[in-house]
């Protein structure tokens, strides 16, 4: 059950690695002097940081997960050492904390 859940997380971290990448292809392209919107083109940045940053903090979440799956404490609260309920994990498998101390 652990194995299949660390495979899907491994999964999802290749994903957004390529996610990544091909940000970075589209900041490296796109650059030609056709694209005469300035603010256009620095609004497409903006989006792009955005979605960057919000893939590295996925990664760092997934990693952080398979880290406690292999330390034995996956689903278990990082600040009251609760259990995480099933419900929880399964809508957000890479949660840190239960419930309450996430909110
Ligand atoms: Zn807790």
């Amino acid at each position: 059950m652990t194995e299949q859940l660390k495979s899907q997380f491994t999964q999802r971290i290749i994903e957004l690695q390529n996610r990544i990448s091909s940000i970075h292809k589209d900041f490296a392209g796109g650059r030609d002097a056709d694209w005469a919107e300035q603010a256009g083109e620095r609004e497409n940045d903006e989006v792009l940081n955005a979605l960057e940053s919000e893939a590295k903090i996925e990664i760092q979440h997934l990693s952080n997960a398979i880290t406690r799956m292999e330390n034995g404490n996956y689903g278990i609260c990082q600040a009251c050492g609760d259990e995480i309920g099933q419900q929880r994990l399964q809508v957000q498998p890479a949660a840190e904390k239960c419930i309450q101390c996430a909110e």
